[in-house]
């Protein structure tokens, strides 16, 4: 069994994706061939904004934006303290502070009320500038969009949504990717939409900002790469990757989101009561990054991670460590009982086998053995 079956889905679609590679491969156009619009238009379309800007990854797409926002040393940014390491590096990388907010414990997401009372901190301190909040989707759940917008809006702050792993959930249809003032994605291959390598954009309504953006990731180009009117970086989505990409997202558009939203409700239905299984609030849906249940404490999770083990089914923790006891972060002063819950979550949270292509007769095998082992 693996944790998230990028092979059996590759069997299904091999015809496409190979003619996709091979046709890429026989123009030569590795950069910047004509496969790149078409998927940028397409996932612009399909998240419903004006723009997409693809570029090398998911943690460049963070940075681009913090280049093109001109985020610097004094500047406050509040993220999640559960989240993948990518979301505050980023912040540390140009300089800027990143304030660690405390999540909500059913959603995993970040708790607005407490990003409030952090936000009123810092300006109280009077040392940094609040200038960004970015909430994260996580393991494919949308974050709290009507509140966060409402902060940010009265403290005059930027969003930047990173649905690295949030691509295909939506609130009230509205879907992730389309929040805030710029959001960021990842198609990093175990992702709800993933391709053969690291890949990454951006999504934006706002003209001038998708300018910059599509300038900073060719070394600040100007009329063309040799003309170059700004300080920039390199970061293109290959044209092998885009290929890929353009024959996934209509599988993921067809019917992935809604088989692995399938394998959600087997799981829920077998696993209620039993443990303490993922919520997803009245018009949000999730595209299950993971699937991850909690239990009671440590030495439940530990003994039924390796029992699972033991039963030849893959699962994993995440995430092992909130962020503020990264070593990277060491230097970051943050008040540790602010963060209870992202610390209590690290102890007791196990992310399950889960992607499209699950089996009923799998997810009966996980369960089971789940049952067995809290018994
Ligand atoms: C994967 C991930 C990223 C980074 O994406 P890469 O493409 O691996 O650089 C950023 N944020 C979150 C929450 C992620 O899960």
């Amino acid at each position: 069994m693996e944790f998230r079956d990028l092979k059996i889905q590759y069997k299904k679609y091999k015809n496409d994706i190979d003619l996709a590679i091979q046709g890429v491969i026989n123009e030569a156009n590795f950069i910047n061939g004509k496969e790149v619009k078409v998927l940028e238009n397409r996932l612009a379309k399909y998240v419903g904004v004006k723009h997409c800007i693809s570029c090398a990854n998911g943690t460049e797409a963070m940075s681009l934006l913090m280049m093109a926002w001109g985020i610097k040393e004094g500047d406050a940014i509040f993220i999640p303290d559960f989240t993948f390491f990518s979301t505050g590096e980023i912040v540390s990388f140009c300089g800027a502070t990143p304030i660690f907010v405390d999540v909500d414990r059913d959603t995993f997401n970040i708790d607005p009320g407490k990003l409030e009372e952090a936000i009123i901190r810092i300006i109280e301190e009077g040392v940094l500038t609040p200038r960004i909040i970015i909430p994260v989707d996580l393991f494919g759940l949308p974050a709290n969009y009507f509140e966060i917008e409402k902060i940010s809006k009265k403290y005059d702050l930027l969003v930047l949504e990173d649905a690295a792993q949030g691509f295909g959930g939506s609130i009230n249809e509205k879907k992730a990717g389309s929040f805030g003032d710029a959001a960021t994605t990842s198609f990093f291959p175990a992702k709800p939409l993933g391709c053969y390598g690291d890949g990454g954009a951006i999504f934006t309504n706002n003209d001038e900002l998708a300018e910059l953006l599509n300038s900073l990731k060719v070394h600040g180009k100007g009329e063309d790469k040799y003309d170059n009117v700004r300080i920039g970086v390199n970061s293109r989505l290959d044209t092998i990757q885009a290929a890929i990409l353009n024959v996934k997202l209509t599988a993921f558009i067809e019917h992935e989101l809604e088989s692995v939203n399938k394998v959600y409700q087997q799981y829920t239905e077998r696993l209620q009561g039993i443990v303490e299984i993922p919520l997803i609030n009245e018009g949000y849906i999730s595209s299950f990054a993971q699937y991850t249940i909690k239990l009671k404490n440590e030495k439940e999770r530990d003994s039924l991670h390796a029992k699972l083990t033991e039963n030849g089914i893959p699962s994993v923790v995440y995430y092992v460590k909130p962020l503020h006891k990264q070593k990277a972060f060491s230097s970051y002063e943050c008040n540790v009982d602010e963060l209870e819950i992202s610390t209590e979550l690290s102890g007791i949270v196990l992310s399950l086998p889960m992607h499209p292509y699950l089996t009923e007769e799998e997810v009966n095998e996980i369960t089971e053995c789940i049952i067995n082992s809290i018994k």
